[in-house]
């Protein structure tokens, strides 16, 4: 079985941000790059698959970032992913959910799967939008929420899908995406040896001219603008209420949500 995760490079997630008013863009310069820590659990997931599988299953990443993030996606190569595909082409600059996931699902036509495996959301895009637009495009069901495959081959796939309630049980055929949740089980480590050998692993480059368009990506494609951006509103100082008594304290309680129009 072929399963490839989705993996997106976002920048340091404990680092403070900064966003250009210009371009209303987070600036990236000086931030390290890491793997989206959502992605981490598909990974695991992927591997925890493959173990079970055994065979010939193989485990590929992919991921749409400039090519500075390599050394990055390496990192996921050293716990244990087989190979990887970055999808690298400065004409993708701007994109947004829409053409971020039209030319990725064009690159993974390309690379194949039996599985599409995706984290939920990214740290810094935050839309989760990108996992059902590539299941759209790709033209395969997407099974979201996923806390554990219960078994996968044969041409399906049965899964457990988290709720808020418990969970259900799930069955879908192959090719699939699924999206996973933290509960599959906490990502695994690199190992020295899952450190050396990332080295000599595959990653395959791709770029807008090797996948045939019919449309355009990139700022040209993005049919969405950021119009604003705002950081959230300090929090107002606690107000201290001084009752004489419980009766005219819980008036004055009364008084404040009415005036918040809460009550
Ligand atoms: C007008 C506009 C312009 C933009 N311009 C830029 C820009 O120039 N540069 C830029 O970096 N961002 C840009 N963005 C943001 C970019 O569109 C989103 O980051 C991108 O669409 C992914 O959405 P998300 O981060 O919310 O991912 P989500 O939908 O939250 O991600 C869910 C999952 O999808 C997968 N995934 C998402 N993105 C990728 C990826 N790139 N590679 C592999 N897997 C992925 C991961 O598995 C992830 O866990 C722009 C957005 C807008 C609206």
């Amino acid at each position: 079985m072929k399963i490839v995760v989705t993996v997106k490079l976002v920048p340091d997630t404990n680092a403070a941000k900064r966003i250009d008013p210009a371009t209303k863009r987070l600036v990236r310069t000086g931030l390290e790059t890491v793997l989206n820590p959502f992605d981490e659990y598909a990974i695991e997931a992927a591997l925890q698959l493959k173990e079970k599988l055994g065979g010939d299953t193989t485990v590929t990443v992919f991921t749409m970032a400039p090519e500075t993030g390599k050394e990055t996606i390496r990192k996921a190569l050293a716990m244990g992913a087989d190979d990887a595909v970055m999808l690298s082409d400065a004409g993708l600059e701007g994109s947004d959910v829409w053409a971020t996931s039209y030319a990725m699902a064009q690159a993974l036509k390309k690379t194949g799967f039996d599985l599409l495996i995706a984290g939920g959301l990214a740290d810094d895009g935050n839309t989760g939008g990108v996992p059902g637009a590539l299941a759209e495009y790709l033209g395969v069901p997407a099974l979201t929420n996923v806390r554990k495959i219960e078994e996968a081959g044969d041409g399906k796939i049965r899964a457990q899908r988290e709720t808020d309630s418990g969970y259900q049980v799930v069955s879908g055929p192959l090719p699939s995406l699924i999206t996973v949740t933290m509960a599959v089980g906490e990502p695994r480590y690199a190992s020295l040896k899952g450190i050396m050998g990332a080295k000599k692993k595959t990653i395959v480059t791709l770029m807008l001219a090797d996948l045939g368009l019919d449309r355009a990506v990139g700022t040209d494609g993005a049919k969405t603008e950021v119009l604003e951006i705002s950081a959230p509103k300090p929090r107002e100082k606690a107000r201290v209420v001084e009752a004489a008594d419980g009766a005219s304290g819980a008036q004055a309680i009364f008084d404040f949500l009415r005036e918040k129009k809460l009550i």
